[in-house]
């Protein structure tokens, strides 16, 4: 503990702590078992949480680098942690949505589960004292939040994040309605390229049994349905990225085979 409470802390958000990274340029992100909704007047702690992300979101994050999406992803760590590539965040959350949820059902009165003609790419202004606001093209790039080109490099990643996990998900019984991303700007040399950043989890997207449309994912938790933990742990056995009697909460001792 006291080697962990000595490397500086950069940031510590909602879900994930950033602490200076070992080498320059790099940072290391912690996921926390903090739940949160509603810019967070709804919060808990979900134990195992934390764990189950890292785990989710570096599955993700590797097969992202393997197809050649480029991401702030180096390595997991530990069980909460993963080493990544300093980036300066875009303050914008990019989401895709495949079928009919949350704010864009409430906002237009589409039903949700109603399936797009296409998919459709939104952008969300990140500032919690507004809540998130959503915002137009017109906006990103007269207040200088993003440039055409950063703009148009932003879909493109967004649209193929969107083809592989869609793949990836329904290969394993989970349909893909909606997801977040976060992407950064990538200063290498004398040259900078958007990557993807932040996280990829069921914190971040809408993920339906393809059968029984059974929610796992986070609105479990924003509409108190019960069995978060439970959802999580399902998804990452499903990809086959956790034992079967792997522990996820608690702090107790974990037997190594
Ligand atoms: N999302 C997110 N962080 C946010 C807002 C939304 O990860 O701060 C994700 C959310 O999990 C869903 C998608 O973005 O997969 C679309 O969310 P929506 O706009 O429907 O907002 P919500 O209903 O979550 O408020």
């Amino acid at each position: 503990m006291k080697a962990m409470n000595r490397r500086r802390r950069i940031y510590e958000g909602k879900a994930k702590i950033l602490y200076e990274g070992p080498e320059p340029g790099t940072l290391i992100q912690h996921f926390k078992d903090d739940a949160t909704a509603f810019n967070k007047k709804k919060h808990e702690i979900v134990d195992g949480k934390g764990v189950l992300n890292n785990r989710i979101s570096e599955y993700i994050f590797n097969h992202l680098n393997a197809i050649g999406i480029p991401t702030h992803f180096i390595k997991r760590l530990n069980m909460r942690e993963q080493l990544i590539r300093e980036v300066e965040i875009i303050p914008l959350e990019i989401v895709v949505r495949n079928v009919a949820a949350g704010s864009l059902s409430t906002r237009l009165g589409i039903d949700e589960g109603t399936p797009l003609p296409r998919s459709i790419i939104e952008f969300y202004y990140k500032k919690d004292e507004l809540d998130d606001p959503m915002v137009s093209e017109e906006h990103i790039t007269a207040f200088g939040w993003a440039s055409p080109q950063e703009i148009d490099d932003m879909m493109s990643l967004a649209i193929r994040v969107n083809d592989f996990l869609s793949g990836l998900f329904v290969s394993v019984g989970i349909r893909l309605i909606d997801f977040k991303i976060e992407c950064g700007r990538l200063y290498e040399n004398d040259m900078m390229r958007i990557v993807v950043a932040d996280e990829i989890s069921p914190d971040s997207c809408r993920l339906w049994d393809v059968e029984s449309d059974e929610k796992l994912d986070k609105d479990r938790f924003r509409r108190d349905m019960g069995g978060l933990l439970e959802a999580y742990q399902d998804v990452a056995r499903r990809l086959g990225i956790l034992n079967e009697n792997e522990p996820v909460a608690g702090t107790g001792p974990v037997l190594v085979k």
